[in-house]
């Protein structure tokens, strides 16, 4: 796992090669070919003993809270100290991070789950629908996403998103439906 992990980490580290295409493309992870699940399994019998309830493999979902924790040393936090990293999966197998940015006005900070969520609109457009959404933060606490990011998650989710976060007993998944019910959408007829 850590090699693939690494070998990932690897691909986005060599930036900025001279064309803008080269430098968009090394922000983005994907899982290799055989982790790369598309489509969930819904029936429990069609799963692994190394597969979640998500339809995600174990170690797909170990990288993913892999990667929002080590983006979460990225986080900008020098008021609350509570540095926030997440990783969100999308349907198309593309892996974006991102974490919390402070401000001093308080109310502008950003969560690491909007920041990784507006980073794949930025690149991909609105069409993006999140597979998984994984958080972590570096100050061994609980800390599901806030009601803020779970509307926001909204817009870009399906019944197939599962969120995967650190609780108050250990690593905690819900799918994203049961996170956020009676959610408000906006009618657009
Ligand atoms: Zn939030």
């Amino acid at each position: 796992m850590l090699s693939i992990r690494n070998s990932l980490v690897r691909s986005s580290t060599h930036l900025i090669s001279g064309k803008l295409g080269d430098a968009l493309a090394a922000v983005t992870h994907r899982f290799p070919p055989h982790l790369l699940n598309p489509g969930a399994t819904s029936s429990l019998s069609a799963m692994s003993s190394n597969q979640h309830p998500s339809g995600l493999s174990l170690e797909q979902i170990a990288m993913l809270r892999s990667l929002a924790a080590e983006t979460a040393a990225n986080a900008h936090a020098p008021y609350s100290g509570f540095r926030v990293g997440a990783a969100i999966l999308l349907e198309g197998g593309e892996i974006f991070t991102g974490c919390n940015v402070e401000n001093s006005s308080f109310g502008l900070t950003n969560c690491a789950e909007r920041s990784a969520i507006f980073s794949a609109v930025s690149k991909l457009g609105n069409g993006i629908r999140l597979r998984a959404v994984a958080v972590a933060n570096l100050n061994n606490a609980a800390s599901a996403p806030c009601g803020a990011c779970r509307q926001v998650m909204l817009e870009f989710s399906t019944q197939n998103t599962w969120v995967f976060f650190p609780g108050s007993k250990g690593e905690g998944d819900i799918r994203f439906s049961d996170l956020l019910p009676l959610a408000f959408q906006l009618d657009k007829k």
